[in-house]
């Protein structure tokens, strides 16, 4: 792997023993996902260190949530400000009760139907989770991954990890090892290479108030599938407005401009654009042709195809050197909630 500066190549051979004292400054090894390099990946973690792994839903920026030191470690990293809390992912060996105080019996039921997957649930935390790792909050966000390699990490190294995306706060998330590095490469001591994300958009976090399951952000397990589990009606609060730290209304952003219509509008806006003289991309659930377009990018009808490659499709814009992606939304149902959510947020402008 040739990258910037601060980046080794392949360090899977690397006897265990002398893990640590080869981490130099600022130096990122990236690793495949084979059992020894898992177990350096562990070894990493328990001493402290953060490590880029892979997920299903995106990478993510891993530390031990049980040390503050290493979870501060992650919010430098990222840019982060400190009152953002972290997912904390665990094995499926796990003991949700060292987490939550109580387990509400509709997450109990969602948690049998979705993990391992790309579900996370809020939980009243237990007392003994970090502050570091719940911005202060009286909650904790728990999630299974199903990645084999997370899955495998999580054995091996036996606690929780506290996991933000691996990427600088407010960019397009990583879905590939390469993509983790070119972020953050040399913050992060390791970065484990579990391949491109099967899902691509982060967990579905569900939120339990009383009675009501309230999705704060839909994700990677569709509303009509955690409806299809509760019953009919169960996500009734769903769009009450909550307080739901870290979602904010500029996130996910690349550098060049969206925007954002219907497929019938995206032909006739980037044909407008491009006659304008501006550098126009188009991205679409299903192939929209238009003259003159630089790129002209669609998932060929396929929902999932459509989050897998969204984010690759953000980072290709930028290096394509677009003035504008025309973007059709998909249609508001399944993962298509969660695309039009992210595409939302990378397309919002914060007012300077
Ligand atoms: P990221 O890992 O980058 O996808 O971000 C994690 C997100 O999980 C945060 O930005 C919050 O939106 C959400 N989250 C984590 N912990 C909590 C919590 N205790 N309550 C509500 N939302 C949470
Ligand atoms: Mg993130």
């Amino acid at each position: 792997m040739t990258l910037d500066d601060g980046v080794t190549g392949i360090g899977a051979d690397r006897r265990l023993g002398n893990a640590h004292r080869d981490l130099r400054r600022g130096q990122t090894e990236v690793v495949d996902a084979s059992d020894r390099s898992i177990r350096l990946a562990a070894s990493l973690l328990q001493a402290g260190h953060i490590v880029g792994i892979p997920t299903e839903t995106v990478y993510g920026l891993a530390a031990d949530a049980a040390n503050p030191d290493a979870v501060a470690r992650v919010f430098l990293a990222k840019g982060r400000p400190s009152e953002h809390p972290l997912i904390v992912h665990l094995g499926q060996e796990a003991n949700l009760s060292d987490w939550a105080l109580r387990v509400p019996p509709q997450a109990s039921r969602l948690a049998d139907a979705f993990w391992p997957g790309p579900l996370t649930l809020v939980l009243d935390r237990h007392p003994s989770v970090l502050d570091a790792v719940t911005g202060g909050q009286d909650t904790v966000a728990l999630r299974m991954p199903a990645h084999p390699a997370a899955q495998r990490l999580l054995r091996v190294f036996g606690g929780g990890l506290a996991a933000p995306s691996a990427n600088l706060f407010g960019r397009v998330s990583p879905t590939t090892a390469y993509d983790v590095c070119a972020a953050l490469g040399g913050a992060v001591d390791l970065v484990v290479d579990g391949g491109p994300c099967e899902v691509g958009v982060e967990s579905t976090i569900v939120a339990f108030e009383g009675e009501d399951v309230v999705i704060l952000r839909p994700g990677g397990v569709s509303s009509e599938a955690i409806a299809g589990v509760l019953g009919r009606g169960a996500l009734a609060t769903a769009r009450r407005a909550l307080r739901a730290p870290g979602m904010l209304a500029s996130h996910y952003a690349p550098a060049t401009m969206l925007e954002l219509c219907s497929s019938g509008d995206a032909g006739p806006l980037a044909a407008e654009l491009i006659s304008t003289g501006r550098r126009v991309g188009v991205l679409s659930l299903t192939r929209i042709e238009v003259l003159g377009a630089a790129v002209a990018w669609d998932a060929g009808g396929e929902m999932a195809v459509f989050a897998r490659s969204l984010y690759q499709r953000l980072r290709q814009a930028d290096d394509e050197r677009l003035d504008v992606l025309v973007v059709a939304l998909p249609p508001d149902t399944g993962l298509g909630t969660a695309i039009r959510d992210r595409l939302r947020r990378a397309a919002h402008r914060p007012p300077s």
